[in-house]
């Protein structure tokens, strides 16, 4: 760890995984930062994440992985899609002994909380103030007056907007956009290991594509539960928020005739959550003067590529160095940062949306056409511009 240098007064919106992988990275490259997050403490919802070799080496560099590996479950399948009516397998792609072979690390699943807490080990406690909420960005020429929900005002010399999809930082650099109804939402559960059943417990990540649905179940927590999410027709649910929820039936009724092993799930879990997904079209540009946005603020996309998180574990590298390589100009170091990272998180959020419709085909020629790529293709290797790809390296050359 290098000295802590006397730098630019760097705040960060947002306790998330990108705002605190944003205050980790910092500190790794000798700056310091605050961290400002409206909840009374740092947590996630219940719920999984897959972390991809293209974040877990960005987590390597940081010096957390023997708390990350206490409770992450590494893949020995991935993308294991199937077929709704039966389960019979479409295409799968092995991972143990070939995703560290090709990309020098595995593919792991875990507890959101599990990975906050992994990116917090790497953050001084007294970086983090909590309580915090952010109302109001307003931007001048040599920094930024942050204004909170209890009234204080803090300067900053750099702003860092990592408060998520609902953005407050984000109307201080981009035109104000409401997001697009998908259509759709998601349903989450988490089924404890004891009333799951051994197939759902195999540390593969496994995906039934029905018409208009998709069912995705993976072991999280050690292996102590299972993660459920699946995403169907929205219908009236319109409720963006992560603690919404909705009855069993509900969530039954929506994969009624599916093969009973997704349908046991289901029964397995405890009350699902259930909330609308919105859409967001890319932005062109996410930084302004000393204001920038990193992670969901910035790029915000369907979860069907299961990158979000590592693309702000990503950003919040990228974003350190630039910081670090430039702290008498920091404008300049922005937009570097924003340039660095662009064109591929735009690239990500395209192809999460296109797997929408691929998921979704209903049952029928282009279904099968569908089915028969699947079969032939080899996602790990396909994905190879996602896993491969060194965030820090791609920087530097
Ligand atoms: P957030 O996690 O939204 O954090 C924002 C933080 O800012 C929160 O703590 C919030 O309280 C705080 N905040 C908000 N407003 C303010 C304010 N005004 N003032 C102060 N604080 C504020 N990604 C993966 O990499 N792998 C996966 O497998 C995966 N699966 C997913 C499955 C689902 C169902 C969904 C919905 C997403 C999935 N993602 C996945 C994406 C991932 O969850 C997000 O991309 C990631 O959490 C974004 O992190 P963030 O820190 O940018 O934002």
């Amino acid at each position: 760890m290098p000295d802590i240098v006397p730098g630019p007064r760097i705040a960060i919106i947002g306790g998330g995984i990108g705002g605190l992988a944003a205050a980790a990275f910092l500190r790794r490259a000798g700056l310091t930062a605050t961290v400002y997050e409206q909840a009374p403490a740092l947590g996630e919802v219940g719920a999984g994440l897959v972390v991809a070799p293209n974040a877990v080496r960005l987590l390597r560099r940081l010096g957390v992985m023997e708390r990350f590996l206490r409770r992450a479950v590494p893949l020995d399948w991935g993308w294991e899609f199937r077929r709704w009516a039966d389960g019979s397998v479409l295409s799968v792609e092995k991972l143990s002994g070939v995703c560290e072979g090709l990309y020098g690390d595995r593919t792991y699943v875990i507890h959101r909380a599990d990975l906050l807490d992994t990116v917090k080990a790497a953050v001084p406690g007294e970086w983090v103030r909590l309580g915090a909420r952010c109302t109001a960005v307003d931007a001048g020429s040599d920094g930024a007056l942050l204004c909170f929900a209890d009234g204080s005002r803090v300067e900053a010399d750099v702003v860092i907007g990592a408060d998520g999809v609902h953005s407050v930082v984000r109307g201080a650099v981009a035109e104000p956009a409401p997001p697009e109804y998908s259509g759709l939402c998601a349903f989450r559960t988490i089924v404890p290991a004891r009333s799951a059943p051994d197939f759902a417990l195999r540390p593969a990540q496994t995906l039934w594509l029905g018409p208009g649905r998709h069912f995705v179940h993976y072991p999280i927590a050690g292996g102590q539960a299972v993660n459920v999410f699946a995403a169907a027709p929205a219908g009236g649910s319109l409720d963006e928020s992560w603690s919404a929820t909705a009855t069993i039936e509900e969530f039954h009724s929506e994969f009624a005739g599916w093969d009973p092993r997704v349908t046991d799930l289901i029964t397995a879990g405890g009350v699902p959550g259930r909330w609308a997904l919105l859409d967001r079209a890319p932005l062109r540009h996410w930084s302004r003067g000393r204001v920038t946005l990193l992670g969901d603020a910035a790029h915000p996309m369907f979860p069907f590529f299961a990158q979000g998180a590592a693309q702000s574990i990503e950003d919040a590298a990228v974003l350190a160095r630039c910081l670090a390589a430039s702290v008498d100009d920091p404008e300049q170091a922005l937009k570097r940062y924003e340039a660095a990272r662009i064109d591929r998180t735009t690239r990500l959020q395209e192809v999460s949306r296109a797997r929408r419709d691929i998921n979704h085909l209903p049952d029928g020629p282009e279904q099968q056409a569908r089915d028969t790529a699947l079969a032939g293709s080899d996602p790990l290797v396909g994905n190879g511009w996602i896993y491969g790809y060194d965030a820090e390296e791609a920087l530097a050359s």
